[in-house]
């Protein structure tokens, strides 16, 4: 049986990722401070012999009992309302969480699986992103607390592939979304589905021209347990090329959850990228990869939950 340690495991992600690789028969220990996760996203696998959950801050000296095959370092906070809250907590777990993170993996001889970002490619000059474009991030920008911080985790990454020979793999995430994501993360689409569900006025930034390629859950996650296992060295780009308009998106969720919120607009943020869009082909040639959900049928399970989570019937 496989033994994986999971940085950041009780966050959105991370706890879609316990539970699928639990599923596929590994045994899984959850490493969180919960600090923008919750234990509540792994309560259904309290229990569960092949589980465990341990409330520790990653950026901290970092032991774990026995051997282990693989560490997913998913550890950060996600979304620019946490990491705007949280600039320093945000550096200190891309930076010294990483290296704690990677220490541990090399320890064990384990590999190793960095949660990197489609933000690493910042305001991007080019369209759509393969892996090889090196972005334009801004680093002193209020957003450069997050970018900078996985663009250091991955260059560390790679100093620990080159010098210290583990066996590292970093996915690009391009945005996700699904059930567990938080009502009051920030992000558009918790944002947009619980604004139309109350209705309350859907606020969109900008003119609301700006776009984002939005992937469903479960796709990422078989993206990126595939890749865990592959024999990829250098980043592989995850997320659905499914491109939409913030505007055109905040309409199709009004529609679908039936509300009569009006559709109101917000001056747009610091260094928000006004395009995105991945560029899958290496997932697809080397990993088989590709997603196959629907968005409106993402859309429709991820407003269930919401509605379940706000208790609106
Ligand atoms: P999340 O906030 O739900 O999960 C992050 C988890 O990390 C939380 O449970 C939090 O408590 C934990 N954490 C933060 N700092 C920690 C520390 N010092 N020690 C231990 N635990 C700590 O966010 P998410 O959306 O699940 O994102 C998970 C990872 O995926 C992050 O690394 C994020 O950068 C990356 N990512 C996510 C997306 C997305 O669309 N959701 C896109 C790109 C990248």
């Amino acid at each position: 049986m496989k033994r994986i340690l999971i940085t950041g495991g009780a966050g959105f992600l991370g706890s879609h990722l316990c539970t699928q690789l639990i599923a596929n028969g590994c045994h899984v220990t959850c490493l969180d401070n919960f600090i923008t996760g919750s234990p509540r996203n792994v309560a259904h696998l309290i229990g569960n012999p092949n589980f465990a959950l341990v409330q520790y801050d990653v950026t901290n000296y970092l032991h774990v009992p026995g051997e282990l095959d693989a560490v997913l370092h998913f550890a950060s906070p996600a979304s620019p309302i946490d990491y705007l809250k949280l600039p320093i907590q945000t550096l200190k777990v891309g930076s010294l969480g990483t290296h704690k993170a990677l220490g541990l993996a090399k320890a064990k001889g384990a590999r190793f699986l960095l949660a990197s970002t489609s933000e690493v490619y910042g305001d991007p000059l080019v369209h759509p992103q393969p892996e090889t474009y090196w972005g334009n991030v801004n680093p002193v920008g209020f957003r450069g607390v997050y970018d900078e911080a996985k663009r250091f985790a991955e260059a560390l990454t790679m100093a620990y592939q080159r010098y210290h020979q583990v066996d590292t793999k970093i996915v690009r995430i391009f945005n996700t979304y699904g059930p567990r994501m938080r009502v009051d993360d920030g992000r558009a689409i918790p944002a947009f589905i619980s604004q139309a569900l109350r209705g309350e006025p859907i606020t969109v930034f900008g003119d609301g021209s700006q776009t984002r390629s939005v992937c469903y859950v479960d796709d990422l996650i078989d993206g990126i347990i595939r890749l865990l296992w592959s024999a990829e060295t250098m980043p592989v780009n995850i997320g659905n090329p499914d491109e939409i308009s913030m505007l055109d998106l905040a309409t199709e969720i009004r529609d679908l959850t039936g509300s009569k919120s009006e559709i109101v607009f917000k001056e747009l943020p610091e260094d928000d990228p006004r395009i995105r869009q991945p560029d899958i082909s290496i997932a697809a040639g080397r990993l088989g990869w590709q997603p196959h959900v629907q968005r409106r049928v993402g859309l429709e399970r991820t407003i269930a939950y919401f509605r379940e989570a706000l208790s609106i019937a």
